[in-house]
């Protein structure tokens, strides 16, 4: 599905868009990545879903990324009989051990350690810090709260308690399970929720071997400290806002937010701008001034994607909540401040051949009237080096692993093409001119830029660049074997 627009849209899956009918227009609309949240639905909803999105991206002949996020150690109250309560500010509220669902006036909370290390005059906040519970009394299995702030609590909702330290592994049995399940299901990425050390994630890594890339959601306060470790072992990096913005004064959200985003540019990995981007659009077609502006904040800042969590899960509006993102996406990407934006952030340290050559595409293609960067990879290195240089054109990553295809949805302005085997550099140019043609980034009298590491099928990266006609009878012609 071409697009107008290099950011990425990543769309969470829920009850408000679990059928065909719907993804596939969310996926129309702009989700180029789905979000499977690993915390809500069973394994059989999961697989349903994924199979859903594999039938919309072979019949819209696309390149889907699915995106499985497990829950990690986040406390989560249990289920209520009638799904939600409404709790006023001023009442009690009980947690506690109970194998019943809730009331209003009480609900499960399925973690013992938490009724351990819980003290009176603790703060419990729930649903992304939205309510806010005072603790006045508590025991081994209960605590009984007074509502600060109130508002509708409903099923598995989050729980953080900022003030105090929980002793909890970075997996538990519940992820050991779920990893192993979309491992094998087939999802393109993993994402690790409250990541807090570089540990957490080689202990994912081993576990998924090599099934799907890993991405590291930066959330709590250890994650932040330890960010510069944490990018060196991870694929990608999600800005999870929710938890972060409850487990540190929210006000330090927008600094964590543009140097992870930096950092993760001058690494050349993918980074996600994640929660309460259109919170509103939940449930109003029309989203408030303030998101769409944190959205095009997002867009300027460089972020790879934007990503929708109950807008499109769980909201009224999941295919208004994708359109408004791929319209701001647009109009942002065609403001020339955007461009002098990104340019200006440019800071990669260059060490490679590979990164010499990508750097040189970017510079012809400001240079002379290029229409598209086609670079020639099997792991998605190259792409994502081009990826990082942001270059004016589009960028199409040419390979012939559909497992790398689909984990680059997730990459700043790339679009793939599945090759087949190729032999020789000829027959790429041919392939990636086609290709251009194709998508309708060129025509027969343009120009594009092919890189691609010669010889084929022997390991080794990028070393070479060619400016190439998009007719294929001027490349037969004039090109080298
Ligand atoms: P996380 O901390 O992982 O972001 P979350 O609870 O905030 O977890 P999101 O996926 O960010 O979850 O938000 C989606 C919201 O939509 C949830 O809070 C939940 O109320 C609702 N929802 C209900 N069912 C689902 C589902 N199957 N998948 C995702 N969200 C769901
Ligand atoms: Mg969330
Ligand atoms: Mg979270």
């Amino acid at each position: 599905m071409r697009r107008l627009r290099s950011v990425k849209i990543v769309a969470t899956l829920g009850p408000a868009s679990s059928t065909y009918e719907v993804i596939r227009a969310l996926h129309e609309a702009g989700a180029d990545v789905f979000r499977l949240n690993m915390s809500h639905g069973s394994h059989s909803e999961i697989a349903e879903r994924h199979a859903i999105i594999r039938r919309v991206e072979e019949d819209c002949k696309s390149t889907i990324g699915i995106l499985a996020d497990l829950q990690g150690p986040k406390l989560r109250v249990g289920v209520f009989a009638n799904g939600e309560e409404d709790l006023v500010e001023g009442a009690a509220f009980r947690l506690d051990l109970l194998d019943e669902e809730g009331s209003a006036t009480r609900v499960t909370l399925p973690h013992p350690e938490i009724f351990a290390a819980l003290e009176p005059g603790a703060h419990l906040l729930v649903n992304d810090g939205k309510i806010r519970l005072k603790v006045e009394a508590c025991g081994t299995d209960f605590a009984d709260c007074t509502v600060l702030a109130g508002g509708t609590i409903s099923n598995r909702k989050g729980v953080n308690v900022p003030d105090v330290v929980l002793p909890l592994a970075a997996l538990s049995d519940k992820d050991r399970a779920d990893l192993e399940f979309v491992s094998d299901l087939g999802v393109d990425w993993l994402a690790l929720s409250f990541v807090q050390r570089a540990q957490d994630v080689i202990e994912a890594r081993e576990l998924c071997r090599g099934r799907a890339a890993i991405l590291s959601k930066i959330e709590k306060p250890a994650g932040v400290k330890a960010f510069e470790e944490i990018l060196e072992v991870s694929d990608g990096i999600m800005v999870a806002r929710g938890d972060l913005g409850v487990e540190l004064p929210v006000q330090n959200v927008p600094p964590i937010q543009k140097r992870l985003i930096r950092r993760c540019r001058a690494a050349a990995k993918p980074v996600i701008v994640a929660t309460q981007m259109l919170e509103s659009m939940i449930e109003s077609p029309m989203p408030t001034r303030a998101e769409v502006s944190d959205v095009a904040t997002a867009i300027y800042e460089g972020a790879d994607a934007i990503m929708l969590s109950a807008e499109s899960a769980a909201g009224d509006y999941p295919v208004e909540a994708v359109t408004t993102m791929n319209n701001v996406a647009e109009e942002v990407e065609s403001d020339p401040t955007y461009t002098e934006i990104i340019e200006a952030s440019r800071a990669a340290k260059r060490a490679t051949v590979a990164d010499g050559i990508v750097a040189a595409a970017r510079e012809i293609a400001e240079t002379t009237d290029i229409k598209a960067i086609c670079c020639f990879t099997s792991s998605g290195t190259t792409a994502l080096l081009t990826a990082r240089e942001r270059p004016r054109v589009p960028i199409i990553a040419m390979t012939s692993s559909v497992n790398t295809a689909r984990r680059l949805a997730l990459t700043w302005g790339t679009e793939c093409v599945i090759t087949g085997e190729l032999e020789r550099f000829k027959q790429a140019v041919v392939n990636a001119a086609r290709a251009a043609r194709a998508r309708g980034y060129a025509d027969a009298t343009d120009q594009i830029l092919v890189t691609a590491g010669v010889p084929f099928n022997t390991p080794g990266t990028t070393n070479i660049l060619r400016v190439a006609p998009c007719d294929e009878r001027l490349i037969y012609n004039t090109d080298p074997e």
